[in-house]
C-alpha cells in the first residue's frame, strides 16, 4: 500500500466544511451563539442537564478539578494505563494524582485496587474508559459513596458508549469528552464537561472565561460596561467555527459507531486464529466506542517487532500508554517508582493498538490483518 494507515484519524466531509466556511463569514467567529448549541446537542445525544465546551479536553479536565475544588494537600486517584492530561490535570491545580493499576483483561482501573489508596486526604476518583470501553461504574459509585469522593469520567475516548444500557455522560457527577482529531468526534481541538449539578456548571464556565462572571453577548444584551472577575481563570474557550464542526460531527456520530464497532468485531474474527494475538474482553453489558482496537502480544520483543513490520508495510499502530507513574516527571516530583502498578508495567510491554477508524477501507483492514498472519509465519 502506497498509502499510510495510521492508527487513527479524522472523517471531514464536504457538509463539515461548508459548514465551517458559514461561520468563518459571520460576526461571530469566537464567544458567539454556536458555542451554546454545540453544548445543548452534546446534553441531548448523551442525556445530561449541562455542558461547558472547553479548547481541549486537557483543559476541560482542568476545569473539572477546579470545579470541585482540588487544591494544595489534596489526594486524587487515577488509572496509570492512561494519556497525560488524566494525571497532570490534578498537578495544574496543586494535588496529588495517585496511581492506580489496572486489570489484565480491560486495562481499566481496577476498583478493588482503589480501596487501599484512599485515605483523609483522598477527595475524587478520575476513571478512565480506556480504548472506548466505560469503566465499571457499579462499583465505582459504590466506592465514591463509601468514601464521599467526587467521581469524575474521562471519556476522550468513550462519547457514544453506554454501560448497562445507560450513556457515558450520566454515570459520574462530571463527564470529560476530547475532540481531538483521532477520538470519536471532532473539532480539531476541543473538549467538554457534562454535568447534572448547575454549582459545577457555573464554575466551569467561570473558569473557562478568566473567571469572568459573564460572558461577552451577556453583557451586550443587559448593557453592562464592566466585567467582574470573581475567582482566577483561564482562556480555555473554544471558537464558534469549531463548534460548529463539532455540531456537524455529531450528526454522523451513530454512523462512526456502527463503523468502529463492525470494524472491532471484523478483527477479532479474522485474528482469532493467531494464537499469539489476543484481543482485550469486551463485558456483554456494554456498547464499546472502540476509539482504540488493543491487541495484546506474548512479550514486549514481539510487540516491538509486530510494530517494525507493519511500520515496513506503510501501517502504523500505537501503544496506549507508556505507564504515567513512570514518567520522569512523576518519578521526579511526586516519588513514584517501578513495581508500583505491576499489571499495567506487564501490560504496556505487550499492547498495541490497531488502525481503527470510521474512513478505513476493507480492503485496508484485510491489508493489516494479511501483514500480521505474514509477521507470524516468518
Ligand atoms: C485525548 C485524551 C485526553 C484529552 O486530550 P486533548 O488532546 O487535550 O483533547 C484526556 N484523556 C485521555 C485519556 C485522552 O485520550
Amino acid at each position: 500500500m502506497k498509502e499510510f494507515i495510521p492508527y487513527g484519524k479524522q472523517l471531514i466531509t464536504n457538509e463539515d466544511i461548508k459548514e465551517v466556511i458559514k461561520i468563518l463569514k459571520s460576526d461571530w467567529l469566537t464567544t458567539g451563539p454556536n458555542i451554546e448549541k454545540f453544548e445543548r446537542k452534546i446534553c441531548d445525544f448523551v442525556g445530561a442537564k449541562y455542558c461547558v465546551a472547553f479548547s481541549s479536553g486537557t483543559s476541560a479536565l482542568h476545569g473539572c478539578m477546579y470545579a470541585i475544588g482540588i487544591k494544595k494537600g489534596d489526594e486524587v486517584i487515577v488509572p496509570t494505563l492512561t494519556f497525560l492530561s488524566t494525571a497532570n490535570c490534578v498537578v495544574f491545580q496543586n494535588g496529588k494524582p495517585v496511581f492506580v493499576d489496572v486489570d489484565e483483561e480491560k486495562l481499566l482501573i481496577d476498583p478493588k485496587k482503589i480501596y487501599e489508596k484512599i485515605n483523609k486526604k483522598t477527595k475524587a476518583i478520575i476513571s478512565v474508559d480506556y480504548g472506548g470501553h466505560p469503566c465499571d461504574y457499579e462499583e465505582l459509585e459504590n466506592i465514591s459513596k463509601k468514601f464521599g469522593l467526587f467521581l469524575i469520567a474521562d471519556a476522550s475516548h468513550s462519547l457514544g458508549a453506554k454501560y448497562k444500557g445507560k450513556n457515558v455522560g450520566t454515570l459520574a457527577d462530571l463527564t470529560v469528552f476530547s475532540f481531538h482529531p483521532v477520538k470519536i468526534i471532532t473539532t480539531g481541538e476541543g473538549g467538554a464537561v457534562v454535568t447534572n449539578n448547575e454549582e459545577f456548571y457555573i464554575k466551569l464556565k467561570r473558569f473557562r472565561n478568566h473567571g469572568i462572571n459573564l460572558e461577552v453577548r451577556e453583557r451586550l444584551k443587559e448593557k453592562i460596561l464592566f466585567y467582574k472577575m470573581e475567582d482566577i481563570g483561564y482562556n480555555y474557550r473554544i471558537t464558534d467555527f469549531q463548534c460548529i464542526l463539532g455540531i456537524s460531527q455529531l450528526k454522523k456520530i451513530k454512523k462512526f459507531l456502527k463503523r468502529r464497532n463492525q470494524i472491532a468485531e471484523y478483527y477479532t474474527q479474522k485474528l482469532s486464529n493467531i494464537k499469539e494475538v489476543e484481543p482485550l474482553k469486551k463485558e456483554k453489558d456494554i456498547y464499546h466506542a472502540y476509539h482504540l482496537y488493543v491487541v495484546k502480544l506474548p512479550n514486549e520483543k514481539i510487540r516491538d517487532g509486530l510494530y517494525l513490520y507493519l511500520r515496513e508495510k506503510n501501517i502504523g499502530t500505537n501503544v496506549h500508554y507508556y505507564p504515567v507513574h513512570l514518567q520522569p516527571f512523576y518519578l521526579k516530583k511526586f516519588g513514584t517508582y517501578k513495581g508500583m502498578c505491576p499489571v499495567a508495567e506487564e501490560m504496556y510491554k505487550k499492547i498495541l493498538s490497531l488502525p481503527i477508524y470510521p474512513s478505513l477501507k476493507k480492503s485496508q483492514i484485510d491489508y493489516v490483518i494479511k501483514n500480521i498472519k505474514m509477521f507470524f509465519k516468518k
